[in-house]
């Protein structure tokens, strides 16, 4: 059975390459398990067809050295939070049985990004049901089925991924090691990221998205005093068994 330690969520293919592609790397290089799961296949990018962007989704996969990377039937600009959309995602919840949890920050510009870090906490809610599709009514228990195969599990800690929206991080991952595979992994998306025609004005060049994704993680990694870092939020207060080995210079 396959099982992973972390599990990232997100609503595009890109989306973990761009926010927490480097914490998952970093994790792997730790010998943990990683996984993804993309939640549409991409098929409203102006560029690129789903296959080739499945396929640049396996390239960068490798790339991140994550074991186990999916991409559910919601569909691209309409992941809503549904009933069905719930189960989809806590079944893989049950089957992987993380215990971390990666979903994107719960604001943000693009209402997938958003809709999904909902949608992916209410998962986790549900795949922890002991009773989840037995003992319930005929309207709830409807899809449930293929969920109620597997043991109830719940994620021990969920945290967010913020680099999405402009809020203060409550810790960073230091990627300094990490950072030049983790462009990489977002430049396997070729279809998406290759340079085009100078002038066309519709995407972005290269050595823009470069500067851009440079200069985040060296804002990240600055505030915590190290080269290059990604943002995550948790909501709970940390816990310090020592005072003496808290990380991150104050003067
Ligand atoms: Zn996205």
């Amino acid at each position: 059975m396959t099982s992973a330690d972390i599990l990232a969520v997100a609503a595009h293919r890109d989306d973990v390459e761009q926010t927490c592609g480097g914490t998952l790397l970093r994790m792997a290089e730790h010998g943990h398990r990683t996984a993804i799961l993309d939640l549409t296949q991409g098929e409203m990018g102006t560029r690129g067809s789903v296959e080739e962007r499945a396929r640049e989704a396996e390239d960068a996969a490798r790339i991140l050295k994550v074991s186990w990377r999916r991409a559910l039937d919601i569909p691209d600009g309409r992941v809503e939070n549904t009933w069905e959309n719930r189960l989809k995602i806590a079944r893989v919840i049950r089957e992987l049985r993380p215990r971390v949890l990666i979903i994107p920050y719960w604001a943000g510009r693009h209402p997938d990004h958003y809709t999904t870090s909902t949608l992916a906490y209410e998962a986790c809610f549900l795949a922890g049901l002991a009773k989840l599709g037995k003992n319930v009514s005929p309207e709830s228990r409807e899809g449930a089925s293929a969920v109620s195969d597997l043991p109830p599990h719940r994620p021990f800690k969920i945290i967010y991924a913020s680099l999405y929206f402009d809020v203060r991080p409550t810790f960073v991952v230091d990627i300094t090691d990490q950072f030049e595979s983790r462009f990489q992994s977002l430049m396997a998306y070729r279809s998406q990221y290759s340079d085009q025609e100078p002038g066309s004005g519709l995407f972005v060049p290269n050595a823009e998205i470069r500067k851009r994704v440079e200069t985040m993680a060296a804002f990240y990694g600055m505030l915590a005093g190290v080269q290059y870092a990604e943002p995550f939020i948790q909501k709970e207060v940390g816990l310090v068994d020592d005072v003496t080995s808290l990380a991150v210079q104050s003067i």
